[in-house]
């Protein structure tokens, strides 16, 4: 299975942050859509960072509350990882792995149309073994 067939299924819509909200404003963003992660865009949907619950906690055990002020900008991730339409999910989860993080914004040209979680990997791979085992039972019933 590609990248490109769980967006079909999921959507390519992605919750996107200003550089220049507060961290508490990304906070109030993540509880709300029930994520863990929002990508930072420029207007014309270049990816700029990406800013997990993990960069906020750092950011709170650091500065205390005060740093919830701070501009996203200030501790997102730079040097996003990304991936693309035509990808695997065995390749998305060795990116993953590698990387140790659970969210891989999806590019095209550098511009954002997608991301995939690692719960959407997850899901996907349940399937695939449901399958597997379900066609393994019917091949053993019918010899
Ligand atoms: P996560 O496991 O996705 O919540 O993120 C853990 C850390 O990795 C945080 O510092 C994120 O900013 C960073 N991170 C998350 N996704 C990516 C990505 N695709 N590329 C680079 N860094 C990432």
């Amino acid at each position: 299975m590609t990248v490109s067939a769980i967006l079909k299924q999921k959507g390519h819509d992605v919750v996107t942050v200003d550089a220049r909200a507060t961290l508490l404003e990304a906070c109030d963003l993540l509880a709300a859509r029930r994520i863990g992660a929002v990508v930072v865009v420029e207007e014309d949907r270049q990816i700029r960072g990406i800013l997990s619950e993990r960069d906020i906690v750092r950011a709170v055990a650091r500065d205390g509350a005060k740093g919830l002020t701070a501009p996203v900008d200030s501790c997102m991730t730079r040097e996003v990882v990304t991936c693309r339409e035509a990808d695997t999910i065995d390749r998305v989860m060795q990116l993953m792995t590698t990387g140790r993080f659970r969210h891989l914004p999806v590019a095209d040209n550098g511009r954002l149309i997608g991301l995939i979680s690692i719960g959407d990997v997850v899901k996907r791979r349940i399937e695939q073994v449901e399958r597997d085992a379900e066609e393994l039972r019917a091949y053993i019933t019918a010899a």
